[in-house]
């Protein structure tokens, strides 16, 4: 490949904003990624931290997937629960903490599938 500024010189990367090769004079190091001018630097950095904010915000939502299931069942089991220790049986109160604690755990389930699938 050859630079795509200096015909006559050997390209050692792509820029990773607009993917033209470039050489050792050409090339902007950013730690993570190259660039060829100011304007790619510029776009490289943001394309930088848009991946970085991606990552980020995906790691917080996987672990929020869990919290909800949790808190589901765990309101379901504290409506069970008054019930139990109130010894009176408000049967749409059992209905609803039954139907919340079977839907934080199909949630609970299915966090857990796709939290697996995203590992592999
Ligand atoms: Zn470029
Ligand atoms: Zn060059």
């Amino acid at each position: 490949m050859i630079c795509y500024n200096h015909p006559d010189q050997q390209a050692c990367g792509t820029c990773k904003n607009c993917s033209k090769g470039i050489c050792k004079n050409c090339t902007t190091d950013l730690g993570d990624g190259i660039a060829c001018t100011a304007s790619c630097v510029e776009d490289v950095r943001k394309l930088n931290s848009l991946i970085y904010r991606n990552l980020k915000v995906s790691d917080t939502t996987s672990k929020r997937v869990f919290i909800m299931p949790i808190f589901y069942m765990f309101i379901g089991s504290l409506l069970l629960g008054i019930n139990l220790y109130l010894k009176k049986v408000d049967t749409f109160v059992v209905i609803f903490g039954v139907i919340l604690i079977l839907f934080g755990a199909y949630s609970l389930y299915t966090a857990v599938q796709l939290n697996k699938d995203d590992r592999i």
